[in-house]
């Protein structure tokens, strides 16, 4: 089966397109009532959406019948959209504070696999059907992207960053906040001081095969480790000029002020969290074409989680959330305005996984009209990531990630936490 599937793939994509059109591909014709092909334009109204060997083959004005043999999909009263994109999510765990502690001493290496494997339907099926993984350990997600992409599992689309790099005793210094008596166990080396130590460090995680690099210039809320940098200039540049030589694109964790323009200046492709942006901050950003990843949604997972247990989290990292529950969405009411470019991103993880959309929600109330919050959720966040012309729009020739909701997004963002279709490269994970 898997040589014949191979045979015929090499065989297609020696193929004219207009040949592939009519070849024997098994095709899906979708019947939509209302189409976001290109978020950022106006929607179209009933469209034919054919699909076949995992690509959009074509986009037809009206409803045009199927032909003998195609699968047909009624999606008439249905408002149809690109596959939505994450730009920062963690699925090697869905747990936080002292629970996610706990897990991390009790629960198996392959038992944490399925963990991750499971975080990642519960993504695809909440219509997320491309994730950028910001740091795991112990390249659980390094695998599950390569089983999907063998097909062997259903997933999101990932691109991976390995394991996150930050300086010691930083954000990711995973020995912070336990007792030395146990620091022999946890693993130190994605941890660097200095130039060459910076360089080796990404190094090692392209040599793993990441995708793209994630790093701290500042402490975190998760680890306690507060907000100010930790990072010098020159350690920032040695890892962004590394990861740039290489063809990779950098994600920098940034909290404090300092830290996000320290970022910035290096060359940072993307600023995480960057919940101190100022203007100043904003317009160097918007100058040097960095995306900010929001990540607003952490305020979630945590106030759900603190519902449940007030004692979920540490002293030191409870006095953080405090903190950043109360300054949410102030610095995309900065950024926004003054032009910066914005991705979509939920930190999921912190945030629960398969509420990816609750970020919608977010953006819009900080000021992003829905519209926007919709493209930074596909074309920007495809952008970003690198894969815009594999997806994050519904066009012929790119991936068949597609999925619907009832309603209109466009008025309600809402609407979008209740996915009605979900088809990632052309397989259907959700409905109709
Ligand atoms: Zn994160």
């Amino acid at each position: 089966m898997k040589i014949s599937m191979l045979a015929l793939a090499v065989t297609l994509a020696a193929m004219p397109v207009a040949a592939q059109a009519q070849s024997a591909a098994p095709q899906t014709w979708i019947h939509a009532g209302r189409v976001i092909a290109v978020p950022g334009q106006a929607p179209r109204g009933a469209t034919t959406i054919v699909v076949a060997d995992g690509k959009i083959v074509s986009l037809q004005d009206g409803y045009v019948p199927a032909p003998a043999g195609a699968t047909a999909i009624d999606l008439k009263d249905k408002t149809v959209l690109p596959g939505l994109i994450d730009s920062h999510v963690h699925l090697a765990s869905d747990r936080g504070g002292n629970e996610r502690l706990v897990s991390a001493m009790t629960d198996s290496l392959p038992l944490n696999a399925y963990e991750t494997y499971w975080n990642g339907m519960k993504t695809l099926r909440a219509g997320f059907t491309t994730v950028r993984n910001l740091g795991d350990s112990k390249g659980k997600v390094l695998a599950l992207k390569e089983a999907v992409k063998r097909g062997w599992v259903q997933g999101p689309r990932i691109l991976d960053a390995g394991e996150s790099i930050s300086t010691t005793g930083g954000h990711m210094d995973g020995r912070v906040g336990l007792a030395e008596d146990v620091h022999a166990m946890v693993g130190t080396e994605n941890l660097c001081d200095g130039v060459d130590d910076c360089r080796k460090a990404v190094r090692r995680q392209i040599g793993r095969g990441a995708d793209v690099i994630k790093f701290a210039t500042t402490g975190g809320v998760n680890s306690g480790t507060g907000l100010a940098t930790r990072m010098f200039d020159d350690e920032a540049k040695a890892l962004i000029d590394t990861a740039h030589a290489y063809g990779r694109k950098v994600a920098v964790h940034a909290h404090g002020l300092d830290g996000i323009k320290l970022a910035v200046r290096a060359g940072a492709d993307s600023i995480e969290h960057g919940t101190t942006i100022d203007e100043e901050a904003a317009k160097m950003m918007a100058k040097a074409g960095t995306y900010y990843v929001p990540t607003l949604s952490t305020v979630n997972g945590y106030l759900e989680r603190l519902a449940a247990n007030p004692n979920a989290y540490s002293p030191a990292v409870r006095a953080q959330i405090d903190w950043r529950i109360g300054i949410t969405g102030k610095s995309l009411q900065i950024a926004y305005p003054l032009g910066v470019k914005i991705a979509y991103g939920t930190d999921a993880g912190p945030s629960k996984h398969g509420r990816n959309a609750d970020e919608f929600e977010l953006l819009v109330k900080f000021g992003m009209p829905p519209a926007e919050a919709i493209k930074a959720a596909t074309v920007n966040a495809a952008a970003l990531l690198g894969v815009d012309k594999e997806t994050g729009t519904l066009e012929a020739g790119k991936a068949a990630d597609i999925i619907a909701v009832s309603g209109d997004p466009l008025a309600d963002v809402k609407v979008l936490k209740a996915m009605k279709f979900v088809m990632a490269r052309g397989e259907v994970i959700v409905g109709p």
